[in-house]
């Protein structure tokens, strides 16, 4: 049996080439990898000795010949394959050991020339995978250090490799290549071509949206259904995700998360890790329905269940702080889907353990003091599939600096009424528009979400603090949009709001202004407007 090894990243190369000859198997190798094996005393045959061609033009040419490509491609069983192979005095190559240029991680460095990003498109690597993994019924091939194990196991078991070993590993080479062209063609596509600035030291500037792209997401699981039973799913995630995105968890009980609970719980934990102070989100449907900080887990959680207890029955609910027995008791007393939080007290658990349906996820949060979106946990940019097509924009991570805000009314918010409206703000981001937000001491008191009429999304918001028994007297109100006219501002108002902080721009903001002078409110401008659709 003959090895092929021509690998970048040389991690465990040298043992596992140890184990291929102690097995008796052959070892070909190309330059940098043949040096490193034989200065550990391993007896290899370079890639050049047997093509009786020189690696060259800097290693642009190492293994592209008909010795290499027709050891990987003959099929074994077709007798006229193994003639031409003897004819030409070839050797088969029955497994095949790549990994390649490491072209992502160059590109990824931050002042990557644009001839650095070249040199690194591996050619001959790709070629060797592709031939191999085309004819896997003959050859293994490894394109991945993690396979060794795999490879080796079954190697030492019955000296060859089983069928759904090499299908498995063929798969998992075109997946890789398909990543790899992904990821050339990503880069190259964000580059804004400037004739004139070309040289060797040309570091590109890259626009925002690369074009075509194979190699962004990587599976994590078929799901049992989408969005309704009738539909098929799976989740994919980015193949580097966000540290503290929810693909990052870890569930650590419960059945199996569904489609929907994948979405509600996104929405939830998004909303969450935006807070700083020890906070609590409930989501139904995608929306929260209770929001609320506090000193603790189970303050933040008590405060956040009153605003709709109904809605919270079969809720999806996510904490950013630790989840203790105080807190796991009391929230095991209603009906809950999903509950995420960035540890879990032993107590906790043990509470948890009496509940087998309810899923625990355990998710670390990112960075606050981050500076790029991905070190803070959030995607760059949002997608939304449309008939036949995609629309892409930057994700809505926006951060409200106080030096933005606006107070237009004759009257000041107090500093009470100036805390609760940022965080009527900040929730309000994550509701569906129009969305009307009241809050008070940190805890949302009504939410009108989703309504076709922001002035509807204000009556649902106070129909529903209603019926959960609170008293909108002397709230905040945030609206994620402007009010057209001055009939939002009347209904928030004549619920009890006594602050409002909404983007401005409109054409009739004066008459709007108007009215909060006349109802003797204040209002600030936020100048951001947080659509979500
Ligand atoms: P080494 O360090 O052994 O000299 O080079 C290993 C790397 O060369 C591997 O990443 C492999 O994919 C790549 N490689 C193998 N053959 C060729 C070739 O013909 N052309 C190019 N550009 N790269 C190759």
């Amino acid at each position: 049996m003959n090895a092929l090894l021509s690998v970048s990243d040389k991690t465990g190369i040298v043992e596992f080439a140890q184990a291929l000859h102690a097995l008796g198997i052959k070892l070909l190798s190309t330059g940098g990898t043949a040096k490193l094996l034989a200065d550990k005393g391993l007896p290899v045959t370079e890639v050049a000795e047997v093509t009786q061609f020189p690696e060259m033009l800097d290693g642009r040419v190492k293994t592209l010949h008909p010795k290499v490509h027709g050891g990987l491609l003959a099929r074994r069983e077709l007798p006229e394959h193994m003639a031409a192979l003897k004819e030409h005095g070839i050797d088969t190559i029955d497994l095949l050991v790549v990994n390649l240029y490491p072209f992502e991680a160059t590109v990824a460095k931050a002042g990557c020339t644009l001839a650095d990003a070249i040199e690194n498109i591996d050619i001959g690597g790709p070629a060797m995978v592709r031939s191999a993994a085309k004819n896997w019924k003959d050859v293994g091939v490894i394109t991945s250090a993690d396979q060794y194990d795999a490879v080796l196991a079954e190697l030492k078991a019955g000296g060859t490799l089983s069928d759904k070993l090499r299908f498995a590993l063929s798969v998992a080479a075109f997946n890789r290549i398909a990543q790899y062209d992904g990821a050339i063609s990503d880069y190259l596509s964000s580059v804004t071509f400037e004739a004139e600035k070309l040289s060797e030291t040309y570091v590109p500037t890259r626009t925002q949206f690369p074009g075509q792209s194979n190699g962004i997401f990587t599976k994590v699981q078929d799901l049992r259904y989408g969005e309704n039973s009738h539909q098929q799913a799976a989740l994919y995630r980015d193949l580097h995700p966000a540290p503290g995105s929810l693909v990052t968890g870890v569930q650590l009980q419960g059945k199996e998360l569904s489609y929907n609970n994948i979405a509600d719980a996104d929405a939830a934990w998004e909303c969450v890790k935006s807070f700083e102070a020890a906070a609590c989100v409930i989501v139904k449907h995608a929306n929260p329905c209770g929001v609320a900080v506090g000193l603790d887990a189970l303050s933040a959680y008590s405060k956040a269940f009153q605003t709709d207890p109904t809605s919270a029955f079969g809720g999806i609910i996510a904490f950013n702080r630790v989840v203790d027995g105080a807190a796991a008791a009391q929230v095991s007393k209603q009906f809950v889907e999903v509950l995420m939080a960035p540890d879990f007290t032993a107590e906790a658990l043990e509470i948890f353990k009496g509940k087998a349906n309810v899923r625990l996820l355990q998710i670390a949060l990112p960075a606050h003091g981050g500076k790029t979106d991905w070190e803070r946990g959030r995607n760059a940019m949002d997608a939304k599939r449309i008939g036949s097509g995609l629309l892409l924009q930057t994700a809505d991570n926006h951060e409200l600096a106080l030096t933005d805000l606006k107070v237009v009314t004759t009257k000041q918010p107090s500093l009470e009424e100036m805390q609760d409206l940022l965080f009527a703000w900040k929730v309000a981001k994550y509701v569906k528009s129009n969305a009307i937000v009241f809050c008070k001491g940190g805890m949302t008191m009504g939410v009108g979400a989703g309504q076709m009429s922001r002035l509807d999304s204000a009556r649902i918001a106070s129909i529903k603090a209603q019926h959960a028994g609170l008293t909108l007297q002397g709230t905040a109100v945030a609206s994620d949009a402007f009010f057209p006219f001055r009939d939002g501002l009347d209904v928030v108002v004549d619920a009890g709001a006594t602050c409002v902080i909404q983007p401005g721009g409109s054409m009739r903001d004066q008459e709007v202004i108007d009215a909060a002078n006349e109802r003797g409110v204040a209002m600030v401008f936020s100048g951001v407007r947080h659509f979500r659709h």
